[in-house]
């Protein structure tokens, strides 16, 4: 064989997407878009991602899953737990004693969350106290548009739905420095110029009654919001609302080749996994299982993240309904734990290591291991199992990459992963490389997205 012959048969044969991308696919990756961007719209927060889902899922006829209902393959039900996590099954014509195939991602994404007693007046100002969630980068999120969506929940047991700013409702915004007073502020290092207690969300100005009344402006927002909503200031106490991002789901580039959002951690994949199961044509031979966990972004704990015990309770239904011990299924089952990753950013090339940086376009990128500083807190992937999805999306035509996140030494990060792991699961890091990841606008490209939800199907179909 001559150099080139050579190359051709042992060099590695890495692409950009668009180069392997069939031109009949491009049809599909822009409806699918769309689509995404859709939901990106409706699903602002958690409990919007999982009321978006079920919408979806009951148009293509899944029903809530009930303890003891008789399944046969081909059923489709889901359980929604506590509003906040959503579990969804297709059963498969295979015994679960075979084994499920999940996609496991996360439908919580940082936002900065009202404090239990959030207003107060300043300046004769008004204002709403925040607590940031998840790993926020402080000042980005100042001068912004926000909305503020949640629920307030009342003690006779009614849920009040709050989603101050949609469309062309008024928006909240946090203040900043002017920069002719900013001198002292530009010399703090990044991560001090906002603190957390800077966080407040102004929310009027204009006072109610006469003069001699004090917090006037404070009053003349209770009020909006009670005449509005029906709450007072009480009811901040049992109420979760969440400032989030003003912006609308919007195409990136003029070639409109990315889009631009907030909240693609990890709802991209989260869209994804969710599509592709509605999108099953027959039963698949395992039984299909996609989760949309919360809580994510600040350590998967309590009843709605993946720690949570409701998970293994609807496995352990399903199992039951077929008589086969949920242990069994649990080590014959494989998990594509579908999380964002860091894509390359060439602004800041100096974080990654460009052999094994995930790149815009080349599809959904694998990591066999998470974790930082010597692959601490990694859920590793074994070599086997690598093979095994390196097989499964080849044959389906799926684009992806495999990479690391960031420099050795640089930092890191983690996911769902370990946890389904920890379960005896087979489980694989995968998903969608993100520009700007946890801004309040993040970028990702409509390849990556597309290839994700190809990436999902296939395993569901493995
Ligand atoms: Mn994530
Ligand atoms: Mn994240």
């Amino acid at each position: 064989m001559d150099v080139k012959e050579w190359k051709d048969k042992v060099l590695s044969h890495k692409k950009n997407g668009y180069d392997r991308l069939p031109a009949a696919e491009r049809e599909a990756m822009n409806a699918y878009c769309e689509q995404y961007k859709a939901f990106l719209d409706a699903g602002k927060t958690e409990r919007e991602c999982v009321r978006e889902g079920i919408r979806l899922a009951e148009a293509q006829g899944f029903r809530p899953y009930q303890r003891g209902m008789e399944l046969k393959a081909g059923d489709k039900v889901y359980v929604n737990n506590r509003e906040k996590m959503l579990m969804l099954a297709v059963i498969g014509q295979k015994s679960l004693a075979e084994g499920v195939r999940i996609n496991a991602a996360h439908i919580d994404s940082p936002r900065l969350d009202l404090k239990p007693n959030p207003l107060y007046e300043d300046g004769e100002m008004a204002y709403l106290k925040t607590h940031y969630y998840g790993g926020v980068r402080k000042y980005q999120w100042v001068t912004i548009p926000l909305e503020l969506h949640g629920v307030v929940a009342m003690k006779d047991g009614k849920n009040i739905t709050v989603a101050i700013g949609e469309g062309d409702e008024p928006k909240l915004v946090i203040s900043d420095l002017l920069p002719h007073l900013g001198a002292e502020q530009n010399k703090k290092p990044l991560n001090e110029g906002i603190t957390g207690e800077q966080l407040n969300l102004l929310i009027g100005s204009e006072p109610i009654g006469d003069g001699e009344e004090k917090e006037r402006v404070k009053l003349a927002v209770m009020k909006l919001l009670y005449e509005k909503y029906g709450f007072t200031e009480d009811d901040f106490l049992s109420a979760e609302l969440e400032a989030v991002p003003a912006v609308k789901a919007t195409d990136i580039g003029l070639d409109r080749s990315m889009i631009g959002a907030y909240g693609h951690d990890d709802r991209v994949c989260g869209y994804a996994g969710l599509k592709a199961l509605l999108d099953l044509e027959s039963a698949p031979a395992h039984t299909a299982v996609c989760i949309l966990a919360d809580k994510e972004e600040v350590g998967s704990n309590g009843i709605s993240g993946m720690h949570t015990a409701a998970f293994d309770t609807f496995m352990e239904d399903l199992c039951e309904g077929q008589g086969v011990p949920v242990r069994v299924c649990l080590e014959k089952s494989f998990c594509l734990s579908a999380d964002v990753t860091a894509a390359f950013d060439p602004n800041f090339a100096d974080v990654y290591e460009k052999r094994n940086a995930s790149q815009l376009n080349y599809g959904i990128c694998l990591c066999k291991y998470t974790g930082s500083r010597g692959k601490s807190g990694a859920s590793d992937a074994s070599a086997e199992l690598v093979a095994y999805v390196r097989r499964v999306f080849d044959e389906k035509d799926v684009v992806w990459q495999m990479a690391e996140m960031g420099k050795v030494d640089a930092g890191g990060g983690g996911t769902v992963a370990l946890l389904m792991a920890n379960r005896n699961i087979d489980t694989l890091d995968a998903g969608v490389p993100v520009l700007a990841m946890h801004a309040p606008f993040e970028v990702v490209s409509k390849l990556d997205c597309y290839m994700t939800y190809k990436a999902s199907k296939a395993i569901y179909e493995a």
